[in-house]
């Protein structure tokens, strides 16, 4: 069961017209009753404020023990040097190495944590959905970057096709209570969203 999902680092994203100037990504703990899990490690620069969250949060980075990388993007990676004791997840389409556990399907790894296949910004893009106090929050990495995409309905800024991605976001809005976004604000999608297509 988990027992609690919470945000050690907010990550951001800053861009001027359709460049992309900066990108780090959130990185997210999920506590479950035997498990610490980590999604996505942000950048390298920001090592010291996430090591600062985990503290916050009561944990060494030994203390992870499963460390999924929504997708392999560097933006998500930068830290995952930090967590070599960890089992580590990513999907096969990212080709990971030989260090990751590959996810070729969606899976319950343990209870209230389910991994779903979110392609369109990469082809292996997955997301978290945990569920936890009868609500159920996804964390969508790069699916949904920011509460801007859902709002506006934009797929992700870089994306290798867009209609798969706009899938995604959709199968992401029906599920979700809450959204953890890839870079920004955790928020709680606008129902009206849900219709979009
Ligand atoms: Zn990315």
């Amino acid at each position: 069961m988990v027992t609690s999902v919470r945000v050690i680092f907010e990550g951001w994203l800053s861009r001027q017209d359709d460049v992309l100037l900066e990108a780090h990504s959130t990185s997210t703990l999920v506590v479950t009753e035997g498990h610490n899990v980590l999604v996505d490690t942000s950048t390298k620069q920001q090592r010291s404020p996430l090591l600062q969250g985990l503290k916050a949060a009561g944990l060494r980075p030994e203390d992870i023990d499963i460390l999924i990388n929504t997708h392999l993007h560097p933006d998500h990676t930068g830290n995952n040097d930090l967590f070599t004791p960890a089992s580590k997840m990513a999907r096969s389409e990212e080709h990971p190495d030989a260090s990751f556990m590959c996810i070729t399907e969606d899976a319950e790894i343990l209870p209230g944590i389910r991994l779903m296949h979110t392609p369109g910004h990469s082809r292996g893009s997955m997301s978290v959905v945990v569920e936890t106090d009868g609500r159920r929050c996804v964390i969508a990495g790069d699916a949904i970057p920011t509460r801007d995409n859902l709002e506006k309905w934009r797929p992700p800024m870089i994306h290798y096709d867009r209609s798969v991605a706009l899938d995604s976001m959709r199968r992401i809005v029906e599920l979700a209570d809450v959204i953890i976004p890839g870079h920004g604000k955790a928020f709680e999608p606008d129902p009206r969203s849900r219709t979009k297509r």
